[in-house]
């Protein structure tokens, strides 16, 4: 109680400006705490025991409370799953850690990202990698996540308005790809835009889904592999 109480004052001030900012540092240590807690438990599934200390440092320094709309800012940092508007969700911190790290980003890497949604994981994939490419269907939240991400000064990441379900021939090959709605099936062309010895985390299904990652081989082979059973928002078609 004392504590909503709390909260609605932070958010009121920030509303009015009166006072700086609220930055959540502590809540957000705290939210990296339980993501790190619940790899070991899991790990029998994901294959993961411990997060790469990157992958960490990234979740501990973005601000995801400055993806969401205002009124959500105060439960920005429980792992949960929370609404975007246009029926869109941002995922859960635990999911974008786990998909992150199943990406093996470099910071040497070019990713592509389908479904920018609030543009949070964006933000962490643009800690981590060179460049960071980005496409979003729903023009609304393409803007929005778009403007966050300039005025928070994430330069390595251009973004479009459009169907991801043709990657971005453009600026391929990527060295990672993830999609984060969920489609039926891979879309070829995301398979095609990968390079040799690239790595793709993909949800795939309908009401069952699986958390997939594929990679392919030096020789364009593709290897996919079941990770978990999740819960995506579906992939829409232009
Ligand atoms: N990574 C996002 C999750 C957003 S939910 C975040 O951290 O907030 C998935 C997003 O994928 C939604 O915003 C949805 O509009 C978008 N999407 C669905 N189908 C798409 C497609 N074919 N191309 C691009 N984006 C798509």
């Amino acid at each position: 109680m004392r504590r909503s109480i709390l909260t609605a004052f932070a958010l009121a001030t920030l509303a009015t400006g009166a006072v700086a900012a609220e930055d959540f540092v502590t809540e957000r240590r705290l939210m990296v705490q339980e993501i790190e807690s619940m790899a070991a438990p899991l790990a029998g599934e994901t294959g993961i025991a411990k997060f790469d200390p990157r992958v960490l440092r990234a979740l501990t320094e973005t601000p995801r409370h400055e993806f969401l709309p205002k009124e959500l800012a105060g439960v920005a940092y429980k792992n949960r799953t929370l609404s975007i508007g246009h029926g869109q969700t941002i995922s859960q911190p635990f999911i974008v850690a786990l998909m992150s790290e199943l990406l093996h980003v470099k910071d040497t890497d070019r990713v592509l990202e389908i479904g920018t949604g609030s543009g949070y994981q964006t933000a962490i994939l643009s800690a981590l990698a060179r460049e960071v490419y980005t496409i979003e269907i729903i023009p609304e939240l393409a803007t929005t996540a778009r403007n966050v991400l300039a005025r928070l000064g994430y330069a390595n990441v251009t973004a479009k308005t459009g169907d991801g379900y043709k990657g971005w021939r453009e600026y391929a090959p990527f060295d990672a790809i993830i999609v984060t709605a969920a489609p039926d099936y891979v879309p070829p062309a995301l398979i095609e835009q990968l390079k040799p010895g690239g790595r793709m985390v993909i949800p795939v299904g309908g009401l069952l889904q699986d958390l997939m990652l594929i990679t392919k081989k030096p020789d364009g082979m593709t290897i996919s592999t079941a990770i978990v059973p999740v819960r995506f928002v579906p992939f829409i078609r232009e």
